[in-house]
C-alpha cells in the first residue's frame, strides 16, 4: 500500500511520542540500578564512573539504541539546515530576478509584507486578548512557582542579557550583511534574504545577455537542492520518530502540572490562528475555482507542518515548507521561493501571539497592572520584534525580555516559562511555517500565479 507522505510522517511522530512516554514512565533509575547502572547521567554522557562498573550489556545496548536515535533525528535536521541557506541565497536570487521589474517586484513585496504584518498583528492581539480574559496567570502561587521543573534562572539570565543588546534600529541594520560570505557562512538569514533580494535586483538591471547565465546558474543549483530535499523527505517518518522520541522521553508530560492553564491558552492561540485565521483568508483571497480551502490547504502543507513540530526550527524546516508551497499547494517557483523566503523572517504569527501571551502571564504572576495602552504596546512590540526572532529552537527566548523588560516586568519570569517553552515551540514552528504557506497561496493566486489542483495533478510525479 502507498501512504501519503503526510501520513508517514504523522504515523512516525504519534509512534515516537508513545515511545517516548514509554520510555519516559517505564526506565526509572530502579531499571537502570537493576542493570548495574548506578549513576545513569554519567553513564548516558559516556563520562566514567565507579557506580557503573556492573553495567552489562542490556545497558550498554540501551545506551546504544538511545545515542542511535538521537544521531538519526540530530542528522535530519543537520541535512535541512545545510540545505537551508542555499535553497534561500539561489531560489531567491531567481525569484526576484524573474519578478523583473521593479514594478512587479515592489507590487509583490508590497503585498506579501502587508498580509505578513496583518497577520502578526491580528495574532499579537489575539495572544493579549485571550490571555486576559483567561488569566492564566492569575491564581498561581508562589509555591507552584518555585517548584516548577525547569525554573531555571541561568537560563533566563542569559536569555536576559543577550535580548538587552537588541534595539529596533540594530535589528533594521543587522539585516544589512557587512560582507556577504560571512552572512551566508554564519546562516544569518535575515541577511542573506537582504543579501538575495540586492543581488537579484541588480541582475535586473543589466543586459540579459549578462544576468541570463547567472540567472540560469542559481535556477540550476536551487533545482537541484531542492531534488535534493525531496529525496530526504523520505527519511522524514523516521526522522519524526526519532526526534519525538528523544524529545517526549526526556520531558515526559509532567513539565504541565502548574502551566497547564498558560499551555492551553498558548495551545488554543494557536490553534485559532493555524485553523481559522489562515484558512478564513487563503479561502476569502483565492479565486472561485481555484479556492484554497480548509482540506487543500492542509493537505499541501501537512509535511512541513510535521517537520516544523518535531524540529521546533521553521528555518530548518524552510526547505520543507518551499517544496509543499511550490509542488504541493501549486504556486509559482518565483512567487513561492519570494514569498517564503520573506517569510522566514517577517512571518512568524506563532511567535507573535506567543511572545504576548508569556508577557501577559507573567505580568499577572507578577501582579503587574497592564493598562490598555499597555496591552496595545504589547501587541505592537510583540508582533514587530518576532521579525527579529531566528527561527531556530528557542528562539522566542532571545527578544522575549526586551518585551518584559518594556512593562516592567522581571526578566526571571522567563525561567518560569521554560519548563515548557520546549513543547510550544514545536506548536508555534508549525504556525510559522503554515503562515508562510497561508502567504504564497494568497499572493500567488492575486498574481494568477497559482496552479488549480487539476494542473497539478497533471504535471509528472517529482
Ligand atoms: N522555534 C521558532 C521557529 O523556529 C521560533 C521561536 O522560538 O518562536 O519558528
Amino acid at each position: 500500500m502507498k501512504l501519503a507522505l503526510h501520513w508517514k510522517i504523522l504515523i512516525g511522530l504519534i509512534l515516537g511520542t508513545i515511545t517516548g512516554l514509554l520510555v519516559n514512565y517505564l526506565w526509572t533509575p530502579e531499571l537502570w540500578r537493576s542493570l548495574g547502572v548506578g549513576d545513569p547521567a554519567a553513564y548516558m554522557a559516556n563520562q566514567p564512573s565507579e557506580a557503573n562498573a556492573a553495567a552489562g550489556y542490556i545497558a550498554l545496548a540501551a545506551r546504544f539504541l538511545a545515542e542511535l536515535t538521537d544521531f538519526a533525528g540530530k542528522l535530519f535536521l543537520r541535512c535541512l539546515r545545510f540545505i537551508a541557506v542555499p535553497i534561500v541565497l539561489f531560489s531567491l536570487i531567481v525569484a526576484v530576478a524573474n519578478l523583473g521589474d521593479p514594478r512587479k517586484l515592489g507590487r509583490v513585496g508590497g503585498k506579501t509584507i502587508a498580509i505578513f504584518l496583518f497577520t502578526g498583528f491580528t495574532s499579537a492581539a489575539l495572544g493579549v486578548t485571550i490571555a486576559t480574559i483567561f488569566q492564566p496567570g492569575v491564581g498561581l502561587s508562589t509555591s507552584i512557582r518555585e517548584s516548577l521543573p525547569g525554573a531555571d534562572a541561568q537560563a533566563a539570565a542569559k536569555a536576559a542579557e543577550t535580548a538587552h543588546t537588541i534595539s529596533g534600529w540594530q535589528m533594521a541594520l543587522d539585516a544589512v550583511p557587512l560582507n556577504p560570505f560571512a552572512a551566508i557562512a554564519n546562516a544569518q538569514m535575515l541577511q542573506v534574504v537582504a543579501l538575495s533580494i540586492i543581488i537579484g535586483m541588480g541582475l535586473t538591471l543589466i543586459p540579459t545577455e549578462k544576468s541570463r547565465p547567472v540567472i540560469a546558474f542559481c535556477d540550476g543549483i536551487a533545482e537541484a537542492v531542492l531534488k535534493l530535499v525531496q529525496l530526504l523527505m523520505h527519511a522524514a517518518p523516521y526522522a519524526v520518530f526519532a526526534l519525538m522520541v528523544t524529545i517526549i522521553s526526556s520531558f515526559g508530560l509532567s513539565i504541565f502540572v502548574g502551566l497547564v492553564k498558560y499551555s492551553l491558552v498558548v495551545i488554543a492561540g494557536l490553534a485559532t490562528i493555524l485553523f481559522i485565521l489562515y484558512p478564513t483568508l487563503t479561502t476569502l483571497l483565492t479565486p472561485r475555482g481555484n479556492k484554497v480551502g480548509w482540506a487543500r490547504f492542509f493537505r499541501a502543507i501537512s509535511p512541513a507542518q510535521l517537520v516544523a513540530f518535531s524540529s521546533s526550527s521553521s528555518a530548518a524546516t524552510f526547505p520543507v515548507t518551499l517544496e509543499c508551497a511550490r509542488d504541493r499547494l501549486g504556486a509559482d517557483e518565483d512567487i513561492a521561493s519570494f514569498v517564503c523566503s520573506l517569510g522566514i523572517s517577517f512571518n512568524m504569527d506563532g511567535t507573535a501571539l506567543y511572545q504576548a501571551v508569556v508577557v501577559t502571564f507573567l505580568a499577572q504572576l507578577y501582579g503587574v497592572d497592564l493598562s490598555f495602552a499597555d496591552r496595545l504596546f504589547v501587541t505592537i512590540l510583540a508582533a514587530s520584534l518576532s521579525i527579529g526572532v531566528p527561527g531556530i529552537p528557542g528562539g522566542s527566548l532571545v527578544v522575549m525580555a526586551v518585551v518584559l523588560d518594556y512593562i516592567k516586568v522581571p526578566t526571571e519570569g522567563i525561567a518560569i516559562i521554560l519548563a515548557v517553552d520546549r513543547i510550544l515551540d514545536m506548536c508555534r514552528t508549525i504556525v510559522n511555517v503554515s503562515g508562510d504557506a497561508m502567504g504564497t497561496a494568497i499572493i500567488a493566486a492575486s498574481e494568477g500565479k497559482l496552479k488549480t489542483p487539476q494542473q497539478l495533478a497533471m504535471l509528472p510525479e517529482a
